[in-house]
C-alpha cells in the first residue's frame, strides 16, 4: 500500500495501521480521528467533505468526545470507515480537501478514547505470576488454580487516564518489615505494570455467555495500559480479597486503539498450556499476539533507560479466553469496557514487566545510565511504555503511554 501522504518509515501509525482515538487542536472541541504517520484524519472534517456517505449522521457521531457510539454500530462499520479512509489515503494523487481533513498529530491533545464502563484486570502471564508468588509466597509460589482459571479482579474505571497524565504517590496502611501493626505513610514501594488492555466493541446481554472461539468478534481494539501500583499497600491489604488501594489510585493508556484486524498479520501461536484447559477455554490456532514491548524510565531532568523488553506473545491466557471465561457466568459486557492482561514479563531478567521483578523486591537495584539506581520509583520519574509489532516492511504500532509520578 502506498499514500501521497509523507509517512516515516519507522512510524507506529502506518498506512496498514490506522487506529482510532479522540483528539482536539486546542479549539476545545474533541472530536474523533485517525492517527497516520505524523498526521490525524480528522473524521469529523472527513464526513463533511462526503468521504462516508449520510454527511450529518456521521459528522454528529465523530464529533462526540468519544468512541462509544461508533463502536457500537459494530465491526462491519467500523472496519468500512477505516478501510474508506485507508482507499482515501491510497489515492494516486493528493485529493482535494486533504489539508481541511488532516491535522497535524505532533500539536494535538489526546482524550480517553472511550467512555470505560467496567474495568478488569487479568493476571495472565505465568512468569509474573510465579514471580511475584516466589516474593510474597516462597513455598508456593503459583496457586493450584492459575493453570485453570484465567485469574482476574474487577478494577476501578473512574482512575483510568490518559498519556501524559501525571500520577500521584498514594498514602496508605503500611506494615513496616518485622512489625505487627500498619503505620500511614506515602507509599514507599511504587510501581508500575506492564499491561495490553483490550476495549469491548460488542455487548452481550445479562445471562449470556461468549464461546471462546467467537470471542474476537467482540473486541474492537488494543491499548497499551500501565496499571500502577503501590507495593507496599498493597502487600498489608490483598489478602483476602485482592487488589485495592494499591492499584485503584491510578492506570494510564495510550490514546490510539489499534484494532484487531491491523493486528491480524502479527498472530502467533502462544505457550503451550498444561494442563489442557476445560472445554470453554479450549482454543485452536494462534491465540497470542507478536507485540514487542519496552519500558523506559527517565529521572527528572535525565535521559531515560529502558529498562524492560517483553512481549505480548509470552501470555499464558489469551484475550479470547479472559472474555470467555469473564462471561462463562453469564456476566454481561458492555461497548467500552476495558480489560487489561495483567503485568507481561517474559522469561528473562530483563523481560519483567515491573519494578518488583527488575529489582526482585528491592534486593536488586536497577542500573540507569545516569549512574543512579533504583528500586521502585521515585517522584519525579516519567515511565514511558511503548509497544509495536514489525513484519518486514509493515508496521502496526501503539505509540505511548507516559506519566510522571509526583510526590
Ligand atoms: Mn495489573
Amino acid at each position: 500500500m502506498k499514500t501521497w501522504l509523507n509517512v516515516p518509515s519507522d512510524s507506529d501509525f502506518s498506512i496498514y495501521n490506522l487506529p482510532f482515538g479522540i483528539f482536539d487542536t486546542g479549539d476545545g472541541q474533541p472530536r474523533a480521528g485517525m492517527a497516520i504517520g505524523d498526521h490525524i484524519v480528522d473524521l469529523v472534517a472527513a464526513a463533511e467533505h462526503g468521504l462516508f456517505g449520510k454527511k450529518r449522521f456521521y459528522k454528529k457521531l465523530f464529533a462526540q468526545p468519544v468512541l462509544n457510539e461508533f463502536i457500537a454500530l459494530g465491526k462491519p462499520t467500523t472496519n468500512r470507515i477505516r478501510r474508506r479512509v485507508q482507499t482515501w489515503l491510497c489515492l494516486p494523487d493528493t485529493p482535494e480537501h486533504a489539508s481541511q481533513i488532516l491535522a497535524d498529530r505532533r500539536s494535538a491533545r489526546m482524550h480517553l478514547p472511550v467512555r470505560i464502563g467496567d474495568y478488569t484486570d487479568f493476571y495472565s502471564s505465568i512468569e509474573h505470576a510465579t514471580n511475584v508468588g516466589k516474593m510474597f509466597r516462597p513455598d508456593n509460589p503459583l496457586l493450584p488454580n492459575w493453570r485453570w482459571i484465567p485469574v482476574g479482579y474487577h478494577g476501578r474505571s473512574s482512575s483510568i487516564v490518559v498519556d501524559g497524565t501525571p500520577i500521584r504517590r498514594p498514602h496508605g496502611q503500611i506494615l513496616p518489615p518485622g512489625q505487627d501493626t500498619p503505620v500511614f505513610s506515602a507509599s514507599r514501594r511504587m510501581d508500575f505494570e506492564l499491561e495490553m488492555a483490550f476495549i469491548v466493541g460488542k455487548e452481550t446481554a445479562l445471562g449470556e455467555t461468549i464461546p471462546v472461539e467467537k470471542a474476537e468478534e467482540y473486541i474492537f481494539g488494543l491499548v497499551l495500559f500501565n496499571d500502577w501500583s503501590a507495593r507496599d499497600i498493597q502487600r498489608w491489604e490483598y489478602v483476602p480479597l485482592g487488589p485495592f488501594l494499591g492499584k485503584n489510585f491510578g492506570s494510564s493508556i495510550s490514546p490510539w486503539i489499534v484494532t484487531l484486524e491491523a493486528l491480524k498479520p502479527f498472530r502467533v501461536k502462544g505457550p503451550k498450556q498444561n494442563p489442557a484447559p476445560l472445554d470453554y477455554l479450549r482454543t485452536t490456532g494462534s491465540r497470542n499476539y507478536d507485540i514487542e514491548l519496552e519500558v523506559g524510565l527517565s529521572p527528572q531532568n535525565s535521559n531515560e533507560t529502558v529498562i524492560c523488553h517483553s512481549n505480548m506473545r509470552y501470555l499464558y491466557w489469551s484475550m479470547a479466553q479472559q472474555l470467555a471465561h469473564h462471561t462463562v457466568n453469564g456476566c454481561n459486557i458492555k461497548v467500552g469496557d476495558m480489560m487489561a492482561s495483567g503485568t507481561i514479563s517474559g522469561p528473562t531478567k530483563d523481560s519483567f514487566g515491573s519494578m518488583l521483578e527488575l529489582s526482585w523486591s528491592g534486593q536488586q537495584p536497577i542500573q540507569l545510565q545516569d549512574g543512579s539506581t533504583r528500586t521502585f520509583i521515585q517522584d519525579g520519574d516519567t515511565i514511558t511504555m511503548r509497544g509495536w509489532a514489525q513484519k518486514g516492511d509493515v508496521r502496526v504500532g501503539f505509540g505511548q503511554v507516559g506519566g510522571t509520578v509526583l510526590g
